[in-house]
């Protein structure tokens, strides 16, 4: 089933093409990754994908709905991660994940969450003294906690150690195991393949590639989808 449909989305920042006809669609129940290079137009589609961001053109739907026009609906519907400072220094984990709780119709218990998520042990921590993995354990979790069928997270690990990161990836694949759909923004290409289902590759406003991480590989004739993205997007190295 489709739960995310996306037609010829165009979108232009004053006289800056960011979108030129970006077309995909997400399956329920998967990974679906927006790889490219920085600049490419990844957060501009999760952007108009959550209704924070109006097309000029092109058509979305997600669960059905427009997320302009129906965007009280979809908020119930859709979890998007927070940015950093969308939460004061001071906060307790376990009052964001209440307070987040108490914003939604019909939320998880916030108490589940945070056990299911190794939070508990932080209940009193607050957020300005947590390193940047348990903040991005926390931001996960904050994301669930309305209980949403779509999760929308935007370069979730950068700045992350690999220990953290690889503990971020079992996470993600703990929420799509459980029926979530999740779209993951990346520019780090062994993330989308150890994560992805599927991959779109957006560079220049467009999707230059899309598929499973295998077929995208088998495409460019390439061993890894490091070097798959460098044939499929025609770009050197740096
Ligand atoms: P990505 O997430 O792939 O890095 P973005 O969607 O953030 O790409 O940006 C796509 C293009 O649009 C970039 O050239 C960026 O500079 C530009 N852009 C993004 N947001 C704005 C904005 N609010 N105003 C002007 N230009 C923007």
């Amino acid at each position: 089933m489709t739960v995310i449909e996306i037609d010829d989305l165009r979108k232009t920042y004053k006289n800056n093409r960011a979108l030129d006809g970006v077309s995909l669609t997400v399956a329920r129940g998967e990974i679906f990754g927006l790889a490219g290079p920085n600049g490419a137009g990844k957060t501009t589609v999760v952007e108009c994908v959550s209704g924070l961001r109006r097309p000029d053109g092109g058509r979305v739907r997600v669960l059905g709905l427009d997320p302009q026009g129906d965007r009280r609906a979809l908020l119930q519907r859709v979890g998007a991660q927070l940015q950093e400072a969308a939460l004061p220094d001071g906060i307790k984990v376990g009052e964001a994940l209440r307070l987040y709780a108490s914003l939604y119709d019909h939320p998880a218990d916030w108490r589940t969450i945070m056990d299911e998520w190794g939070l508990t042990e932080r209940k009193d921590s607050r957020f300005g003294g947590l390193s940047g993995g348990w903040k991005q354990r926390l931001f996960i979790a904050l994301a669930l906690v309305g209980n949403p069928e779509v999760v929308l997270l935007d370069e979730l690990t950068t700045g992350l150690d690999p220990d953290a990161r690889r503990t971020t990836w079992g996470l993600i694949r703990a929420m799509r195991d459980r029926g979530v759909t999740v779209v993951l923004v990346t520019h780090f290409m062994d993330e989308a393949e150890a994560l992805c289902d599927r991959i779109a590759i957006i560079d220049r406003g467009r999707v230059v590639a899309e598929g499973s991480p295998r077929e995208l590989i088998g495409a460019a004739r390439a061993t890894s989808l490091d070097e798959a993205y460098f044939t499929l997007t025609g770009r050197a190295r740096a």
